[in-house]
């Protein structure tokens, strides 16, 4: 089986106390269900900065963050930087998710910023692209992401270190997937605008019902995941990818 990268986003959701509930219950399920989980899937969750210290005891969930700062260190104030996540062993953070893009105004330079500044601390970025509805509509998702990749994504030679999430916004939180053959499309035109060693993850509404279909295709290495990944069971659902 080819690898896969299947990572939850709980965006702002749990609570010290929640996450601990989780992890009692995941940490179960993942002894139950082990024999189902194929050695090739790499997973995690990106949990709220206040809560990545409690990934810390588990050694096969990855803990990745939300978000860094592009900055080192200094008069930044509300800011995290990479050697703070380091110290607890993040090694993933998702950048430009388009919630950081429309309610924070990050834009393709604040991400492409970010980006260097993963590469060079040894952070493993999954750098997020997708269009809107309006844009879907009208056809214009193609462009769209080209100049998202382009500006998020300026001058990285390197993308074997780098995961891109391709995440139509229309799809996100709605209950509504791209169907296995939209996103496959749209994932082998980011690898030809890319790299053919780069990881691809698809996120919109992955659930338990559809992840294998997605997993199945060629350029799609693994998924992003919102709502189905906060409850225990049905995050350990899409590692077996529903078995
Ligand atoms: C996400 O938060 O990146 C996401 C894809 O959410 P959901 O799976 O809930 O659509």
């Amino acid at each position: 089986m080819k690898k896969l990268t299947i990572i939850g986003n709980w965006k702002m959701n749990k609570n010290s106390q929640e996450t601990k509930e989780f992890l009692d219950v995941f940490n179960t399920e993942y002894l139950n269900n082990k024999e189902k989980i194929s050695d090739s899937i790499v997973f995690g969750i990106a949990a709220p900065f206040t809560n990545l210290y409690l990934f810390n005891k588990n050694d096969k969930l990855k803990s990745v963050a939300q978000n860094f700062s592009n900055f080192s260190s200094g008069a930044y104030t509300g800011e995290i930087s990479a050697s703070m996540l380091k110290d607890l062993n993040v090694s993933m953070v998702v950048l430009g998710h388009s919630e950081r893009r429309q309610y924070f105004y990050e834009t393709d330079e604040t991400v492409n910023l970010k980006t260097h500044q993963a590469l060079k601390e040894g952070i493993t970025p999954i750098v997020c692209v997708g269009e809107t509805l309006e844009e879907y509509e009208a056809g214009k998702t193609k462009e769209v992401i080209l100049k998202q990749l382009k500006g998020s994504l300026k001058d990285v030679n390197d993308f074997s270190k780098i995961i891109i999430a391709y995440e139509p916004v229309w799809a996100i939180g709605t209950g509504k997937t791209a169907t296995a053959e939209i996103a496959q499309d749209v994932c082998e035109f980011i690898r030809k605008n890319t790299a053919a060693n780069v990881t691809i993850q698809y996120g919109g509404s992955v659930s338990p019902a559809n992840i294998q279909e997605l997993m199945n295709q060629k350029d799609i290495d693994g998924a992003l995941v919102g709502g189905a990944s906060l409850k225990p069971e049905s995050f350990i659902k899409l590692l077996t990818l529903n078995k």
